[in-house]
């Protein structure tokens, strides 16, 4: 049987990116959106235009705010019904960020931040674990950042969240482990898309000096990793964090 990821925040940037790498290796595509509709309608079309003239479309849109538990639990009603089955890997993509001293973030952003950074991982994750121990096999890889691995002056709530999200990564290993369930995280470092374009340009440009390979990340960096953690040959991997920065934080 075909297998289903559900990439949460695919309407865009690095998720978007992701839900393509799985499309063309012949996944049915859960993407998951908040509130670009439009957006994720489009990553949908692109993935059901790869395959040719003769396949079925393998990718639907599925609208949930991931910080919302009743939203979560209907859209893993849905994406049953749409693909016949559980979700063999989780993507816990979606994400928000903000860039403020700490004493102006307000508590309902830092609210906002653990809602959809950690919160929304969690909550996903317990939507997937119950197929996944039937079957004894599956699959979870969880978005993070380097700033939640060193920290980042003016993103404190946004690195405390993707710190979080390595220690979640590292206890549900060895909790699913003797399921045979995997999880693992990527820290990215900067990739362009359209959270990153909130850095001031200058900014952007002391990064990638700093980084040794010299370039800023693209969202096909970040996918490939994630293609990587999900296959066999990383059969033997689990509870770790791979960083995707060019060697800027190693
Ligand atoms: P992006 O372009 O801003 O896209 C964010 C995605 O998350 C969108 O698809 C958005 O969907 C979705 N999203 C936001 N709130 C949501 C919610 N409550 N429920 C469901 N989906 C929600 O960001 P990106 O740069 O691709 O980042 C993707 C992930 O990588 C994030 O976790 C981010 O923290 C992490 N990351 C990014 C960078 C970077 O430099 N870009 C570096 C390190 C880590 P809608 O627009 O439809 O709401």
């Amino acid at each position: 049987m075909q297998k289903t990821v559900l990439v949460t925040g695919a309407s865009r940037g690095i998720g978007r990116e992701i839900a393509v790498r799985f499309a063309k290796a012949g996944y049915n595509v859960a993407v998951n959106y908040c509130s670009h509709e439009a957006e994720a309608m489009q990553t949908v079309a692109m993935l059901n235009a790869m395959g040719g003239l003769f396949r079925v479309d393998n990718a639907a849109a599925f609208r949930a705010d991931v910080s919302d538990p009743a939203q979560v639990e209907e859209m893993f009603t849905r994406i049953h019904g749409t693909f016949g089955g559980g979700v063999d890997l989780l993507v816990n993509n979606a994400g928000v960020a903000q860039q403020k001293l700490l004493q102006d973030v307000s508590p309902e952003e830092w609210d906002r931040l653990f809602g959809v950074n950690v919160k929304g991982m969690y909550l996903c994750a317990r939507q997937a674990l119950p197929d996944m121990i039937r079957r004894q096999s599956g699959n979870i890889i969880n978005v993070s950042s380097m700033w939640g691995q060193v920290g980042a002056s003016c993103e404190v709530a946004y690195s405390a969240a993707k710190a979080a999200v390595i220690g979640f990564t590292k206890a549900l290993a060895k909790e699913v482990g003797p399921s045979g369930i995997r999880v693992n995280c990527v820290a990215p470092g900067f990739i362009s898309t359209e959270m990153s374009a909130a850095l001031a340009p200058e900014a952007a440009e002391s990064l990638r000096q700093e980084t040794p390979l010299e370039r800023l990340g693209t969202p096909r960096d970040v996918a490939n990793a994630v293609w990587f953690l999900a296959s066999q040959e990383a059969g033997f991997i689990t509870g770790q964090v791979l960083g995707v920065n060019g060697g800027l934080v190693v």
